[in-house]
């Protein structure tokens, strides 16, 4: 299957196409003409972090200009905004545990209460969820068992990047280079308790950082392979890099458009029809509506309110928009909540029993977005013939 992958990652011409329909179908099959999108609110607990990605431009130091960790009081205002706005979903996304680098952190915490990130993490779950009722996933970076632990009892699913399993990545001029929370090992170690745990997850693959297709199709095989042991993949993200002019990585090319597709194709291929493969899209923002052709079935998370703060010059677009365009392809864009349908029907066992009424109030029979969330107020749109993409 490795080698088969490869030799389809150099097809060219009608094989490319063939891929790319091969792909659709299998989609097709398990998952028809939808494709779903969660209505969220970004939360940037933190930007400090004790990495130094090459491709980053979230990541500050303390005396930087928009260095920000934020207060619960400010969590809940901008929840309660995007609440107001048909939001479901609040995606805590922060840097990985910058109190192990910088004093202010520890000062920060201290004044709050606190030790470490992850526990004041837990903190702002919780207001979440009981302030607002809405549903935390939170993506913090590398987790031991405990933290996750406790963090499943305030979050309905939780995520980390496997971003590539190289390790060549971290050598000096790689992207991961003074990344030691990038490290391959460290992360699939994560995931792995995550499996342990029962832990709805998310993660994915970052393309065009100076990997090999060696590289990225393997590591889509060890994420396919955590997941044959343990069943908690609930999606698999494949985004592309790019470059922006305050990043180390600022002169490096953009992932190709082409090899988005094929690796999209050749996730859905590897993983099969029922995983949900997401690309985001604002980060191709001309032309995203094709990536439906290579077999994705979800937009990821968007946010009619707060912008990407991990690629703040890529603004979300639009939910009218994504809908027009999804329907253009003919298929029909549905909210959906930060835990998959799929993995709702298992909540006995990847649920923590304290969440399932948040999940029952907000989500319908089918385990999406009552009431369509932001989409709910929007005038319908009819869904094209797909041979018309
Ligand atoms: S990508 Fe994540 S881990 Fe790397 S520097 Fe940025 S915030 Fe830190």
């Amino acid at each position: 299957m490795r080698a088969e992958a490869l030799a389809l990652a150099a097809a060219e011409g009608d094989e490319y196409e063939s891929l790319l329909a091969a792909a659709s179908v299998l989609r097709d099959r398990s998952k028809g003409k939808v494709v779903t999108f969660s209505p969220k609110i970004f939360v940037p607990l933190t930007n400090l972090c004790r990495d130094f990605c090459g491709y980053c431009t979230f990541r500050k130091a303390p005396d930087e200009p928009g260095a920000k960790t934020m207060t619960i009081d400010e969590v809940l205002r901008v929840v309660g905004q995007g609440k107001a706005l048909g939001c479901t979903e609040v995606l805590f996304s922060l840097g990985d545990k910058p109190e192990a680098i910088y004093p202010e952190m520890k000062d920060f915490l201290a004044r709050e209460g606190y030790q470490r990130t992850l526990s004041y993490l837990y903190e702002a779950c919780r207001a979440v969820l009981e302030e607002t009722e809405l549903l935390p996933h939170s993506n913090p970076g590398v987790m031991g068992k405990a933290d996750l632990q406790r963090l499943k009892e305030v979050n309905v699913s939780m995520g980390l990047m496997l971003e590539n399993i190289s390790d060549r990545l971290m050598l000096a001029g790689g992207p991961h280079f003074n990344a030691p929370d990038k490290k391959p090992a460290v992360r699939l170690r994560t995931m792995e308790e995550a499996g342990k745990l029962r832990i709805p997850f998310t993660t994915g693959i970052l393309i065009g950082i100076g990997e090999t297709w060696e590289e990225r199709i393997d590591s889509l095989f060890a994420i396919r392979e955590l997941h044959q042991r343990y069943g908690h993949i609930q999606e698999v993200i494949v985004q592309n890099f790019r470059a922006k002019p305050d990043i180390p990585m600022r002169d490096h090319p953009n992932a190709s458009y082409d090899d988005m597709l094929k690796t999209i194709a050749l996730a859905r291929l590897i993983f099969g029809g029922n995983m949900n493969i997401q690309a985001p899209p604002n980060l191709t923002p001309e032309k995203y509506e094709l990536y439906l052709n290579a077999g994705i079935n979800d937009w990821g998370g968007v946010s009619p309110l707060t912008p990407d703060f991990i690629n703040p010059e890529a603004p979300w677009p639009a939910l009218q928009t994504l809908k027009q365009k999804s329907a253009e392809a003919g298929f029909d864009l549905k909210a959906r909540l930060p835990i998959y349908p799929e993995f709702i029907a298992q909540a006995e066992k990847f649920l923590h029993p304290s969440l399932f009424s948040y999940v029952e109030r907000l989500g319908d029979a089918g385990g999406l977005v009552k009431g369509g969330g932001p989409l709910g107020s929007m005038p319908s749109i009819h869904c094209s013939d797909s041979s018309a993409i």
